[in-house]
């Protein structure tokens, strides 16, 4: 079973490889990112004028954290750093799920190669 070692070797080194990757992903963050406008209670105010010029944008973080959604403000300063967090995140999530693709796939081939 020549080829089932080969695959075997392929799917290691691809692991191997997933390893380094996720080794290598900097500060992370669950959630995402959202951008809000809002309307002030000054009643002379351009966010009623028509058109309205609503103030913002502001920029929100919605989580769950121990089963409990949530939401964070994020000051316009963090925003570039925090969507970098989140896209972060999300690396990690399809690695592992790539990860665990192959290490199935990986662990079937093992049972069936030292079975022969
Ligand atoms: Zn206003």
């Amino acid at each position: 079973m020549k080829k089932g070692r080969r695959r075997i070797c392929t799917l290691e080194r691809q692991i191997a490889k997933i390893k380094q990757e996720i080794g290598r992903i900097g500060d992370l963050r669950r959630g995402s990112l959202s951008e809000q406008y809002n309307i002030c209670g000054t009643p002379i105010c351009k966010c009623k004028a028509s058109p309205p010029k609503k103030h913002g944008p502001y920029y929100q973080l919605s989580f769950t954290r121990n089963g409990r959604s949530s939401t964070q403000f994020v000051s316009r300063k963090n925003v570039k750093k925090v969507k970098m967090q989140v896209k972060n995140y999300a690396r990690l999530r399809k690695l592992l799920e790539k990860w665990a693709e192959f290490g199935t796939e990986l662990s079937d081939l093992k049972l069936t190669v030292e079975d022969e």
